[in-house]
């Protein structure tokens, strides 16, 4: 899948920046400085080991914890987020969440938002029923719907695909594919890194804290050694950094 960032390919002002970031557990660096930007529309892949930072760098961006250092360009409110466990009523119908939603969220118009929620989402046939009966893919499709009740420039989705069956994947992307096609900014987090190499234009890749690389899916294979194969293009990258900066260095 190719979504252009920017008119045409050309470079346009970032929809997305985010400079400096660092987060603090105590004496524990989640982030450490880590910076990058998105353009519109430009879907976006935080990959990186167990613990490297992504859900944490994910969660300040939509707002669900500060930062200890840093800033990002826009408020919470403009980033939708797409928690990897989010809180549905599954007793409730599908327009029944959205409903209840958008009125926690309060938007001005809930009615228009949740008929534009059931288009953009393909979900308009399922509206009437219970989320508890849905299938997997068509679950998260109501939690990425959630993520988009404010109708954000960049939505945010911490690992939208790791629940899901192949098949259910690949219907996933499509239709993020498309809300990436119609403007919006996408970052999202997977352990699945051939769906960056896929998926994205630009992939982030962090370990530790710190932001190991940022740039297209085919830099990052030229980078590492993987014969062709993206996943051990990236799990070589990630050794090749691990002997120059042996841990504790950086
Ligand atoms: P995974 O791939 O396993 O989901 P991740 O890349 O999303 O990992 P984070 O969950 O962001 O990583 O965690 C980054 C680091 O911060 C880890 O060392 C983790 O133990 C630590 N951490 C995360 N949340 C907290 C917290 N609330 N309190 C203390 N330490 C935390």
């Amino acid at each position: 899948m190719s979504v252009p960032s920017g008119v045409g390919g050309a470079p346009s002002k970032p929809v997305l920046r985010v400079e400096g970031l660092g987060k603090r557990y105590g004496s524990r660096h989640a982030l450490r400085d880590v910076s990058f930007a998105v353009q519109a529309g430009e879907l976006v892949a935080v990959i990186g080991p167990n613990g490297a930072g992504k859900t944490t760098l994910l969660s300040i961006l939509a707002g669900v914890q500060p930062p200890s250092a840093g800033t990002v360009n826009r408020a919470a409110g403009e980033i939708g987020w797409v928690p990897q466990r989010p809180a549905l009523y599954s007793k409730l119908s599908v327009v029944e969440n959205l409903r209840l939603f958008a009125r926690l969220e309060k938007v001005s118009d809930p009615e228009a938002v949740l008929g534009r929620m059931l288009d953009q989402t393909g979900l308009a046939d399922r509206a009437d029923e219970r989320v508890d009966r849905l299938s997997g893919g068509n679950r998260q499709r109501v939690n990425v719907a959630l993520g988009l009740l404010a109708d954000p420039p960049v939505i945010v989705l911490d690992e939208p695909s790791s629940s899901l069956d192949p098949g259910q994947r690949e219907r996933l992307w499509l239709f993020i594919g498309e809300l990436a096609a119609r403007g919006t900014s996408v970052v999202f987090s997977t352990h699945i890194v051939g769906e960056a190499e896929r998926y994205a234009q630009r992939v982030v890749v962090l370990d530790e804290g710190n932001l190991l690389f940022a740039g297209s899916p085919e830099e990052l294979a030229r980078a590492g050694d993987g014969d062709g194969d993206f996943e051990q293009a990236f799990v070589s990258f990630l050794r090749k950094r691990e002997s120059a900066y042996p841990e504790g260095t950086t």
